[in-house]
């Protein structure tokens, strides 16, 4: 299926989510993992540009997204990039107060896409997010992010060893720069969105 994407609102508080009327997809990682990279290859450059406008980066940006004979099929919520070096109870102090009341009480919100770098090893912090997101019972997909940086090889022992870390079932490896992967992705998206 080809979407259209439409940009609705920039929210820095709560009071400013869009209603809960269609399935919702949140994209989060830490800064410079490809986030916007990866939304541009899912979307296109508008949405990425958006959220990476100044003033808007530490604001949840919603788009919505029209299906092929422009009827709104699911919105994705792009997630401030974080640094989060202190997720702990409440994730994290530098993180906005949005946040976690989002993650927490988004009603239809389906799906959350995790961003880690294929090429770094293993971050505490990012394990502590996952055993966050499954104390809250939110369904979400890792994604291993420019894949296209490491060999065949590389790729196997990176994926599998960021799954043993994480004690994750899946992983799915991603490259903006090619391509690779996004197709799998989309199904993965579409399956939450098209869910009960
Ligand atoms: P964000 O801060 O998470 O939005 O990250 P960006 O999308 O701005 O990407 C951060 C850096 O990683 C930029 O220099 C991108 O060119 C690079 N990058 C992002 N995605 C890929 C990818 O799939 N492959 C490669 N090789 N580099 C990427």
């Amino acid at each position: 299926m080809r979407y259209t994407t439409q940009f609705l609102l920039s929210a820095l508080s709560a009071a400013q989510f869009p209603p809960v009327a269609l399935p919702e997809v949140a994209f989060l990682g830490r800064s410079n993992v490809g986030k916007s990279s990866l939304l541009n290859a899912l979307v296109g450059e508008k949405a990425a540009k958006v959220s990476s406008t100044p003033g808007r980066t530490r604001a949840i940006n919603f788009f919505k997204l029209l299906d092929d004979r422009q009827r709104p099929a699911m919105t994705f919520a792009d997630l401030p990039g974080y640094g989060y070096a202190k997720i702990s109870k409440s994730i994290s102090a530098e993180w906005p107060k949005f946040i976690e009341p989002y993650l927490i009480g988004r009603e239809n919100l389906r799906l959350c896409v995790c961003l880690i770098d294929s090429n770094i090893e293993a971050r505490p912090s990012d394990s502590q997010l996952f055993d966050w997101l499954r104390s809250q019972g939110r369904d979400f997909q890792v994604v291993a992010t420019k894949i296209d940086r490491l060999s065949g090889n590389q790729r196997t022992h990176n994926l599998a060893a960021l799954k043993k870390a994480h004690e994750l079932d899946e992983i799915l490896g991603v490259s903006a720069k090619t391509g690779y992967g996004i197709k799998e992705l989309w199904g993965k998206i579409e399956e939450a969105g098209s869910g009960e």
